[in-house]
């Protein structure tokens, strides 16, 4: 049974009073997703009432988009100043920012970004920080961060999430997403797919440490997951329409994080793991991989570890004895799983102190008197064996060798990368019961196994 079409303009600029108490709220006013939407772009920068926009790409999208985008520009007669990165990998870092600055054209009154992830995430930081507006030009359902109002940039070599604000509009031109690389769209399918353990993640720690939760978003964001899921093979086959729909997911998603103003429903510990191995092969000089791609495969180990834990039948009266972290073990391995960002992550500690002794005691103690609707809320995702089957359906890897992720990188990712931020998630619920390290390594080696027999198709 097919589950009903989104009308996106229902949750766009409209107050929206919520059983939780809240009021959401989504600033977009227009997203135009269709075959031929670039035409639509010269109205709604005149509708806006902007007289000189700036155009902002790289040297990919302004051969896929960007010259179009120019082209619309000067044939309606408007004027318009422009800047091109011409790296060959662009990186959201202070580099990017200080060189987009300085070509900036102070004339302007709206930036024009024509990309989608690292473009995206720079002008919304850029454009938030100038005061100005900005519009997206989509060219690839590649992530979700589209209609979001953080950007995750590179500070001082650390993935660091800012909040900006979301474009006045986005503009998906159909004809381009369904051009766009297989592997980007099959990137975008895998950041849909996370949100099972986003969601997850985030009532756990509503349970847990009574966090602010959103039943109605958490909804929302699910049935658009469910409805993205439905389409996988229409999506594998290039299907226009079944692209258009994965956008348009990928925007309610981003919707979802202005509504409860942080990126809870979109993120949890599977963005853990990619942010951390995106951040590990920058600084060691590895091949990059998509975020989407990281986070697909980080869901399918985020979902073993679900299971692993609803199998070991626990006995939650054990759990104020586990053992505690040691502090300067802990430090040194920080060390040596951040490299240049280490001094960041422990001096966020310091701040946060989320790994305080009397907390995560305090916090075992919930753990154990909640135990049973804990477990229950980890029963509520599908298998991993079934959300690798649905990644493979859309030629997207799901096993981290398949992206040239190796033991190392992996292991680490899963005892450290929920250091990056103070987000409470399932990696945290293991740290607290002393189980993370053993856990990840049973993981790595019932990997490893499965590597060796050449089973799922890795690389080796
Ligand atoms: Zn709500
Ligand atoms: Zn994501």
């Amino acid at each position: 049974m097919a589950l009903e079409p989104v009308d996106l303009g229902h949750y766009l600029n409209r107050p929206i009073a919520c059983e939780c108490g809240r009021t959401h709220f989504a600033g977009i006013e227009a997203v135009e997703i269709s075959d031929g939407a670039m035409g639509k772009l010269a109205d709604l920068i005149r509708r806006g009432g902007y007289q000189k926009p700036f155009i902002v790409a790289d040297k990919n999208t302004a051969k896929i988009a960007g010259g179009q985008v120019l082209e619309i520009l000067f044939t309606q007669g408007m004027s318009y100043s422009s800047f091109v990165f011409d790296d060959a990998a662009l990186s959201p870092d202070e580099d990017a920012l200080g060189r987009l600055l300085i070509n900036f054209d102070a004339d302007c009154d709206l930036i024009v970004a024509v990309g989608s992830g690292t473009i995206n995430d720079i002008s919304r930081f850029f454009s938030h920080r100038l005061g100005l507006p900005y519009f997206i030009v989509a060219t690839a359902p590649s992530m979700d961060g589209y209609a979001s109002s953080v950007a995750p940039l590179l500070k001082n070599n650390l993935k660091t999430t800012f909040e900006c604000h979301v474009p006045k509009a986005i503009i998906a031109d159909r004809t381009i997403l369904a051009e766009a690389p297989k592997d980007m769209i099959a990137a975008g399918f895998g950041d849909v797919v996370g949100k099972y353990t986003a969601l997850t993640d985030w009532k756990l720690s509503a349970i847990i440490n009574g966090e602010y939760y959103c039943e109605r978003v958490a909804k929302l964001t699910r049935e658009s997951l469910e409805r993205t899921i439905r389409l996988r093979e229409g999506i594998a086959a290039g299907d226009r329409g079944a692209i258009g729909e994965l956008m348009e997911t990928l925007i309610l998603s981003g919707v979802a994080i202005s509504y409860v103003e942080n990126s809870r429903p979109a993120s949890g510990s599977e963005h853990h793991l990619a942010h951390f191995w995106e951040m590990r092969l920058l600084w060691e000089g590895g091949d990059p991989i998509l975020h989407g791609t990281g986070v697909g495969i980080g869901t399918v180990s985020i979902l073993r570890l679900y299971q692993m834990l609803l199998g070991d039948e626990l006995d939650p009266r054990t759990f104020l004895h586990a053992s505690a972290l040691e502090k300067d073990q802990w430090a040194l391995g920080i060390r040596k799983a951040f490299l240049k960002g280490a001094e960041e992550v422990l001096a966020l500690e310091e701040r946060v102190k989320k790994n305080d002794p009397a907390l995560c005691q305090k916090r075992r103690m919930v753990i154990a008197e909640h135990w049973d609707e804990i477990l229950r809320t980890l029963t509520t995702v599908p298998s991993p064996s079934r959300v690798q089957e649905y990644l493979q359906t859309v030629g997207a890897p799901f096993e981290p060798a398949q992206a040239g992720l190796g033991l190392r990188l992996v292991f680490d990712a899963l005892v450290y990368a929920k250091e990056i931020r103070p987000r409470y998630t399932i990696l945290q619920l293991l740290g607290d019961l002393g189980l993370l390290e053993h856990y990840a390594q049973q993981l790595i080696k019932a990997g490893d196994a499965h590597e060796r027999q050449g089973e799922g198709g890795l690389r080796q």
